[in-house]
């Protein structure tokens, strides 16, 4: 790796500090485009890492939504882990229970969004279903339907500008896109055998005879409705990745890949991927869960060696993987240019997040802050520190509360975004690999 001058050394652009690296810039980007466009939702992210080879990895799941990947250190699991914790959800409308009605011939589905979007970006855009639905004997069918050229996909119809006066242009943003209007059109045929409801008649025997599905399968159904369409290089140069869903399987995948290539890491070393973080890490599958106490009773029953989990996790260390915003181009009065995170600078160490006064962070201690730039700087990997926004424009929070309540030293870390939580989010190449190279620092750091 190329080495920086020392730790004095002031930040400089990803592609100046990795400019011998563009064949493995391109190839780990090549995994993650892959990796970006069959992925969807926190399951087909489960589904797909369990899917790949993983040799030496433990792979523990829960309820095919979280994931732990783990690789055994030299060190006994007593004197702690290293873990790298990302989330595998994103912000999407869900379907509710009871989706399905017909409205001036044509067949809805109703939804409820899910983490935080800007509802305007959803409309008149072509969309796809993923999900899973149970029935009541038990039995399940996946399904995916809007993504191949060949398959139909869906949409959400937005009213033409030339009506639009009163209800959106003369309107606050917030009070013009309601989520109650968030209806996606879900066919338009009728059923010419039936008398009433014929369109919603009509797509419940497609239902059926697809996928087997009666109308209230839905209310036992995890569907999400998501941007379609794949993964993309983005600018001339292709230097930028456009894909739905970066926050957080950027760092999720950066995770994965960290753990999978560690070599002989002195302590063993969890890349743990959560479910829920975009609604608060509630439930059991998100980071507030035990699971990972769960994880390091696993552990420790395949390892044969006796621990006391919550002694282990006082002894560990932490990473967030998160996210963060990049410095806007166009609004960059809502960025302090000083602290604010740069397209191209590399993997983004935030030391606070919170909003009003750090509500909500749980801060990462100089001391810790101190050890990990040593870790960065000493492997030449580029990094810079970022703030999301200025003080008081807002703000955001991230899973690392949750893990410092367990007593380990914990900071985030990942790259930044732009157009974040957009449908069409904005990585940089150099970006996303230097997350890489960072985790694979910090786990394989003594
Ligand atoms: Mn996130
Ligand atoms: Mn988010």
């Amino acid at each position: 790796m190329p080495k920086k001058k020392g730790p004095e050394a002031k930040h400089q652009s990803g592609w100046v500090i990795l400019k011998d690296r563009d064949k493995q810039i391109e190839d780990f980007c090549r995994d993650y485009l892959t990796f970006m466009s069959r992925v969807k939702t926190e399951r087909e992210a489960v589904a797909y890492i369990m899917g790949l080879s993983a040799r030496g990895l433990i792979r523990i799941e829960n309820r095919g939504k979280a994931l732990a990947l783990c690789r055994k250190g030299t060190r006994p699991l007593a004197d702690g882990v290293r873990i790298v914790v990302a989330h595998l959800d994103s912000p999407r409308l869900d379907l509710k229970a009871n989706p399905l009605y017909e409205d001036t011939e044509l067949a809805m589905l109703k939804t409820h969004y899910y983490g935080g979007i800007k509802k305007y970006q959803w409309l008149a855009r072509p969309l796809a279903l993923h999900g899973v639905v149970v029935r009541e004997d038990g039995s399940s069918v996946t399904i995916t339907i809007g993504e191949e050229a060949d398959e139909p996909c869906f949409t959400i119809e937005d009213l033409l500008p030339h009506l639009a006066g009163k209800v959106h242009a003369e309107k606050r943003v917030s009070e013009a896109f309601q989520g109650e209007k968030l209806n996606i059109i879900f066919g338009s045929r009728p059923d010419l055998e039936v008398k009433e409801e014929k369109v919603k008649a009509a797509v419940l025997k497609l239902l059926k005879s697809k996928y087997g599905m009666v109308e209230q399968d839905f209310v036992s159904a995890d569907i999400e409705i998501v941007p379609s369409g794949a993964a993309r290089e983005v600018g001339l140069d292709r230097s930028l990745i456009g894909a739905y869903g970066q926050d957080d399987r950027v760092c999720a995948w950066t995770a994965y890949a960290a753990v999978r290539d560690a070599k002989n890491p002195p302590y063993t070393t969890i890349a743990l991927l959560v479910d829920k973080e975009e609604i608060g890490s509630e439930g059991n599958t998100g980071a507030k869960s035990i699971f990972l106490e769960e994880v390091l009773w696993q552990l420790a029953q395949s390892f044969k060696q006796q621990i006391i989990p919550s002694r282990v996790l006082y002894r560990s260390k932490a990473i967030s993987g998160d996210v963060n915003g990049a410095l806007d181009p166009d609004y960059p009065e809502v960025h302090e240019k000083t602290n604010a995170a740069r397209m191209g600078y590399g993997v983004c160490v935030t030391k606070f997040t919170g909003s009003r006064g750090k509500a909500g962070s749980s801060e990462a201690h100089a001391e810790y802050m101190g050890w990990l730039r040593g870790v960065l700087n000493r492997r030449g990997i580029p990094w810079q520190t970022g703030e999301l926004g200025k003080v008081d424009e807002g703000g955001g929070g991230t899973v690392a509360k949750f893990l410092a309540e367990y007593g380990m030293d914990v900071v985030d870390m990942g790259p930044a975004l732009l157009s974040m939580h957009a449908p069409f989010e904005l990585s940089s190449k150099v970006d996303v690999y230097s997350t890489y190279l960072a985790y694979r620092a910090f786990v394989e750091e003594p």
